[in-house]
């Protein structure tokens, strides 16, 4: 089946050369290094030409940043805030071109591009337009000191104020560009901060599309910059400048090591938010019914291409079989192609080379020991694009590669566990320690379980997380701090202590 998201659906404007542009201390600007093209997953064909930014394009960046901030940080809270309101508006009237740019960036279905990506995007800036009218000093209870040695009797007082951090380097993978870069922005801007923007290679022109937002509703030059390129030279550069005060960071756990190893020499903050290999527990209690529609949603959900994706998918004993053979039934009358018709549940993956490791791990799995119940390769009648069928692999064991390793693909592994204490050992023997799933009939246990699973998150009967003001972050290696919420404010700030006798 050849897929209809052919040539047009990104049109011809966008792929003229230098209409993406960098944007450094209120300029546009051609990369000093070129262009690279920017490949449509699902169709191959090209989407547009993304600035390749120079090392000394990156540095100008954060200088431009750097010299915005003590204008910046002292704006009324009340400006920032509309600005802000103002950004989340431009976006909304902008919605359709937008969405036509991310889908074909991304490869994203349709359906996941109109109803999260972009208006998850202005969401997150309204929830920080309201986020920069929060207090930002806390009262300390007075402190009474009794007549002594030291003096007479005191009572102190003192106010913990929130203080922005200074320039923020935001770094972002792909899979939810905007959306992502959008949780970063908000908060970090609403606290007073000024951000260089640093995209993901595969999918930067509609970050940089955001960025031309702020510039049109009149974020003051050197605010907000972007900078693009198709390698980790940039965002090295922005990770070790002494000109960045901060790195917020949304990638692999590999990447994040060397972030926090470059942010040492200049003691960066950092808010890293790293990888996943989240447990899905089903207890023979569980509503068999909807942990199935639940789990399955999750697995194939953006194609497998998000960090809480449930891969190992621990069934308790009495349940296994029929488990994992209606999760093989769900794998094998799901849509999968072309991401423009809107019956698709699965597209791409990002890219032939990501597809290339999908296809190594599933090999792994298979040498390894585990049976391909569902799906293991391409799927038929596809002749283009970067596709990868719902894949799950079963009889296999927790120390399997394919079970320790992220994936970031539609591939999942079945694992049985006897009872509650034998499930939670398994859950938590992983490196990381981002996101759990719990599926329980005795909520009490569910509750009890969660407590106990070493990660950020946890949903208990349902996919993911849904509440906005949950803090987000990972535990172990999936990375350090909380952002999401009040939580995000909190992360681009600096807590400063006043005291007064
Ligand atoms: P990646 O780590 O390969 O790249 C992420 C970003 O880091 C890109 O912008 C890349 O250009 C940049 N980068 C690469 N090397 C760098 C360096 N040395 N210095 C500075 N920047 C550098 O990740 P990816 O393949 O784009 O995305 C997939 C990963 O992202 C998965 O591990 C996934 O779990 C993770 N992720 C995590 C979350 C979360 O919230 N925890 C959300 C989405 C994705």
């Amino acid at each position: 089946m050849a897929t209809k998201n052919d040539e047009s659906d990104s049109g011809g404007a966008l792929r003229e050369p230098g209409r993406f542009r960098l944007l450094i201390g209120g300029e546009w600007a051609e990369g000093e290094s070129g262009a690279y093209e920017i490949v449509n997953p699902a169709t191959e064909s090209p989407v547009g030409w993304a600035p390749e930014a120079s090392a000394a394009q990156a540095e100008a960046a954060a200088r431009a940043a750097k010299e915005a901030f003590p204008e910046w940080s002292r704006r009324a809270p009340e400006e920032r805030s509309r600005l802000l309101r103002a950004a989340a508006a431009r976006l909304r009237e902008k919605q359709d071109e937008l969405v036509g740019l991310v889908q074909a960036e991304t490869g994203a279905t349709m359906t996941v591009t109109r109803t999260m990506q972009v208006p998850f995007c202005a969401n997150r800036f309204e929830r920080y337009a309201r986020g920069a009218l929060e207090p930002n000093e806390t009262p300390l209870p007075p402190v009474v000191t009794p007549a002594g040695s030291q003096g007479p009797g005191t009572i102190s007082s003192g106010v913990a104020v929130r203080q922005p951090v200074g320039v923020v380097t935001c770094i972002t993978s792909y899979n939810f560009p905007i959306v992502n870069m959008a949780g970063k922005m908000g908060p970090a801007l609403a606290m007073g901060n000024c951000v260089v923007l640093k995209p993901a290679p595969q999918d930067p022109l509609a970050v940089i599309e955001v960025a031309r937002v702020f510039d049109e509703v009149g974020f003051p030059r050197g605010v907000v910059n972007v900078v693009t390129g198709s390698g980790p030279e940039v965002g090295a550069v922005l990770t070790s400048s002494p000109d960045v005060d901060m790195v917020s960071f949304t990638g692999s756990t590999g990447v994040g090591v060397k972030i926090y190893e470059a942010g040492a020499a200049t003691m960066k903050r950092l808010l890293l938010e790293l990888g996943g290999k989240s447990a899905n527990l089903v207890f023979d209690d569980a509503d068999v019914e909807k942990a199935v529609r639940g789990s399955a949603s999750v697995w194939t959900f953006h194609s497998g291409q998000i960090c809480i994706a449930p891969t190992r998918l621990f069934v308790q004993r009495r349940l296994y079989e029929e488990f994992v053979e209606r999760m093989a039934k769900f794998a094998a009358v799901l849509p999968v192609g072309d991401p423009l018709d809107r019956r698709t549940v699965l597209g791409p993956v990002i890219s032939a080379a990501h597809r290339e490791r999908i296809e190594a791990h599933i090999r792994s799995g298979r040498d390894e020991g585990a049976e391909i119940v569902a799906g293991g390769g391409r799927p038929t009648g596809i002749d283009r694009g970067f596709y990868v069928e719902p894949t799950l692999l079963a009889g296999g064991h927790n120390d399997m590669t394919v079970a320790r390793e992220e994936i970031f693909g539609p591939v999942i592994v079945a694992i049985p566990f006897d009872d509650e204490e034998d499930g939670v050992a398994l859950a938590n023997d992983s490196e990381f320690g981002l996101h759990g799933y719990i599926w329980s009939g005795d909520e009490a246990r569910a509750l009890r379980v969660a407590k106990a699973l070493r990660t950020g998150t946890v949903a208990i009967n349902g996919g993911v997380q849904q509440h906005p003001d949950a803090p987000f972050g990972g535990f172990k290696m999936s990375g350090i701090g909380r952002d999401g919420g009040w939580y995000a404010l909190d992360a681009y700030s600096e807590r400063q202590s006043i005291t007064w006798l």
